[in-house]
């Protein structure tokens, strides 16, 4: 016997639920410090998790610093003054906010709160790959839609008609990221209220909108109000992209007041830490902070894409602070190389896209050193996608 004490069985992994056993667990972005330690190297770049390079709002990191000494109590389980905050904000009262401890706590306690083995939950092929999880660990049938095709204006992105189509008497939750990750990909604004109107009154959609502040910089409308007009509407946000506070933890649900309160039940009494919240509150009152960032952000996403276009390699539209790059075959070696430069990017491989690679936007000093890495490996490689892909692209 391997580990453990002397009784029980040899393999208690094997007690875990059907759906639990069935599960591949999520595979975040490498951390910093791993890379440096296995290379032994310094002054590594993480361009893999979206994360905001500028960081939080030096507001945001003194609430939290003053926020330290009470740390020893319980945080308030209600989240009372950031919701107050976010209802001020939104103009949308308290009873339709859900907190969670990051919006990925949330989209897991949808999957608790609204799904069970008789029920089915709809998402799209290349969706983000937390949803595949939160369905099957519940031990609901997760009905994934084909994407658009490749050669589709939103290559990759969400077939909304084909996910109409595909949603049955049985499905509860059907989950859109928009724009989705890992393929930056949007819906118009049109076809998804239209979507989102069309579906069954047993259905509630999930609007993931974790990368909303950067897409409303790219053009695309704010859906708030939509929560006044579709009470089967879930829209879920983040402070850990726009608002730069990944480490911290917070999320928002934004929904009708009777599903905000399913979630209510079922989520943990302190699921957000007392120095998130304090972080949280402070960024929302340093708004033009966030927003000075996501402008920066998405300049560098227009250069980094022509740059990368114009090394031959075909990169997707974005409304998000990553871009998804097809690098061919050779992905997996180009990933080593990268890593080897102190270049952590992201491998697709476990989206089924293993020609791809998804870079996340960082300042311009990353930025060049991404560029002037991958120029000198496809010289290297001889990286040469398909002609019409490329073309698709452009
Ligand atoms: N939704 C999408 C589309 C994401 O990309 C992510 C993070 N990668 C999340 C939700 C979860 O983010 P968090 O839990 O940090 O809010």
């Amino acid at each position: 016997m391997s580990g453990g004490g002397s009784s029980g069985s040899a393999h208690p992994g094997e007690l875990a639920v059907g759906a639990v056993r069935a599960l591949s667990p999520y595979v975040p972005g490498k951390p910093l410090s791993e890379l440096e330690r296995e290379l032994g190297i310094e002054d590594s770049i993480k361009l893999a998790s979206n994360e905001n390079p500028h960081g939080p709002s030096p507001a945001v990191l003194e609430a939290m610093r003053a926020a330290l000494p009470e740390v020893w109590l319980y945080p308030d389980g209600s989240c009372h003054a950031l919701k107050g905050a976010l209802s001020q904000r939104l103009g949308v009262p308290t009873s339709m906010l859900t907190i969670g401890n990051g919006s990925n706590d949330l989209l897991v306690l949808l999957g608790e709160a609204f799904l069970a083995p008789a029920s089915s939950a709809v998402y799209s092929q290349y969706g983000f790959a937390v949803y595949p999880l939160v369905i099957g660990a519940t031990g609901a049938q997760a009905i994934e839609v084909p994407a658009l095709p490749p050669g589709a204006a939103m290559a990759r992105g969400h077939d909304l008609a084909a996910m109409r189509a595909a949603i049955r008497p049985d499905t509860r939750l059907v989950f859109i990221a928009n724009p989705n990750n890992p393929t930056g990909t949007w819906l118009e604004a049109a076809e998804l209220e239209a979507f989102v109107q069309g579906l069954p009154a047993t259905t509630l959609v999930v609007l993931d909108a974790a990368y909303h502040e950067y897409a409303q910089a790219r053009g695309l409308p704010d859906t708030l109000d939509w929560a006044h007009r579709h009470a089967n509407l879930v829209q879920v946000r983040t402070f850990s992209k726009a608002y730069g506070l990944a480490g911290a933890r917070v999320g928002y649900a934004i929904s009708h007041p009777e599903v905000a309160e399913a979630l209510n039940r079922v989520r943990a009494p302190f699921n957000v830490n007392s120095l998130a919240q304090a972080g949280a509150l402070a960024a929302l009152d340093d708004a033009a902070h966030m927003q000075r960032c996501v402008q920066a952000t998405m300049r560098e996403l227009t250069r980094v894409t022509q740059a990368i276009r114009a090394l031959g390699l075909p990169v997707g539209p974005s409304a998000a602070n990553f871009v998804l790059v097809e690098v061919g075959a050779q992905a997996q070696q180009i990933y080593q190389a990268l890593l080897e430069r102190g270049l952590i990017v992201r491998p697709l491989a476990n989206y089924a896209l293993p020609a791809h690679l998804r870079i996340t936007i960082g300042l311009p000093a990353h930025n060049d050193r991404l560029l002037a890495a991958l120029a000198e490996l496809t010289a290297l490689t001889g990286v040469a996608p398909a002609e019409g892909l490329r073309r698709a692209n452009r």
